[in-house]
């Protein structure tokens, strides 16, 4: 497909500015042939053309572009304040696209050390076998990321708040580092989701998410995606979605939109949430620490409130006892569902150290063993502090 053959609703410029509206309507007019007020599931892979090259709306093959993924894409851009937005089968096929796109052999970039365990993954089992460099930083800390920019560097890429630690890296502050020695800053976003944290608005060049998560929000679909600000940096990306295929399919492109629809709230609710178990946990006996930017006493607590709307959903851990302690409270808890993944309404628990993040064990990634991970999802706060007592109680 050429590129003026690309169908052309992405840039629309939308009459509603407010995140709330955006999130319900943009990229989703009333279905054309029929008027169906939502977006249909466009289940096809190719397009009946009139005559040779006469495309109708441009839509040629599903992999290049399919109307129910055109109206996500669309819907992305506009709730990251972006220019496009690509939607993938998996946010780590997102990040594959991206990387893919902007790195050579030779190249460097600057990671954090505290990530997402198949973000680090990628780096360092595949990417590093095409010979890009990696090294790790800690990116709450300004100077360091300097420090670690070196004359191959392409990328600093920052996870905020992080996985499974909930460090806060200052996005404009890097953004400033980033455009000083001229490599691009990727921010993935998904812990916040575009409603707590919009990072193109903060200076960075392309923000990656795991729809899987909050955007989706029911734990019912896997998903990736891709924003950025510069319309040449995305039409490089969206060459590469097509040239390397691992687009969205129809359904899960659905049902994402469906969960963008309620994100605000939910995000709000899963704020309170878990500020309310945070609060519980720090005054607990039995924990010895709590990682949740929303308490006054976390190091990234004023990045974060100046630079989220809250601060989400995610609370770890650290329990009395060590790693069977730790693996205990799991194991214990009822309401809480013992599992990986996070961002839907039904709260989860997990154990970072032998589950999420068992890939980075030995490494500069590496959590510590007494750490719980809890994912605090939209159930009656009273009933999930009940669970979670019963759980530490023992
Ligand atoms: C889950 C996750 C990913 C990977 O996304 P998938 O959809 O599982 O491929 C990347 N980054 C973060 C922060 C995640 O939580």
């Amino acid at each position: 497909m050429s590129d003026s053959d690309q169908p052309t609703r992405q840039n629309d410029e939308h009459p509603y500015r407010h995140f709330e509206t955006l999130a319900i309507h943009a990229g989703q007019p009333a279905d054309a042939a029929t008027g169906a007020v939502v977006t249909p599931i466009y289940q096809v892979s190719t397009y009946k053309q009139d005559g040779v090259g006469g495309l109708r709306g441009g839509y040629e093959y599903s992999r290049s572009a399919n109307p129910t993924r055109s109206a996500l894409e669309e819907n992305l851009a506009a709730l990251e304040g972006g220019r496009r937005g690509l939607a993938f089968a998996s946010g780590l096929a997102a990040e594959d696209c991206l990387l893919r796109t902007v790195l050579s052999p030779g190249d460097h970039v600057v990671i954090p050390d505290d990530a997402y365990g198949g973000t680090f993954r990628l780096f360092a089992k595949v990417v590093e076998r095409w010979g890009v460099q990696w090294s790790v930083a800690d990116t709450s800390d300004v100077q360091a990321v300097r420090d670690a920019v070196r004359p191959e560097t392409q990328l600093i890429w920052v996870e905020t708040p992080s996985n499974p630690l909930l460090g806060i890296t200052d996005i404009a502050a890097l953004a400033g580092v980033a455009r000083h020695a001229g490599v691009r800053l990727v921010v993935d976003n998904t812990f916040a989701s575009p409603y707590l944290q919009q990072p193109l608005a903060l200076g960075a060049d392309v923000v990656v998410h795991s729809m899987t998560k909050y955007m989706g929000g029911h734990s019912d679909v896997v998903g990736g995606a891709l924003v950025t600000s510069d319309a040449a940096l995305g039409e490089e990306l969206a060459y590469h979605q097509n040239a390397m295929g691992a687009v969205a399919g129809p359904f899960d492109a659905w049902l994402v939109m469906r969960g963008l629809k309620t994100l605000a709230v939910r995000m709000d609710r899963h704020s309170d949430n878990a500020g309310r178990i945070a609060e519980m946990l720090a005054a607990h006996p039995k924990v010895t620490r709590v990682y949740y930017p929303g308490l006054p006493e976390h190091p990234g607590h004023e990045v974060a409130a100046k630079q989220m709307k809250g601060f989400g959903g995610m609370v770890s851990f650290r329990v009395e006892g060590g790693e069977q302690a730790a693996v205990e409270v799991c194991n214990r808890a009822r309401l809480f569902t013992l599992g990986e993944s996070l961002g839907g309404v039904e709260s989860l628990i997990e154990h970072p150290g032998r589950m999420t993040h068992a890939s980075v064990a030995g490494s500069a990634l590496e959590v510590p063993s007494d750490l719980v991970r809890i994912s605090v999802g939209i159930e009656a706060l009273d009933d999930l502090v009940a669970d979670l007592r019963q759980a530490l109680a023992g």
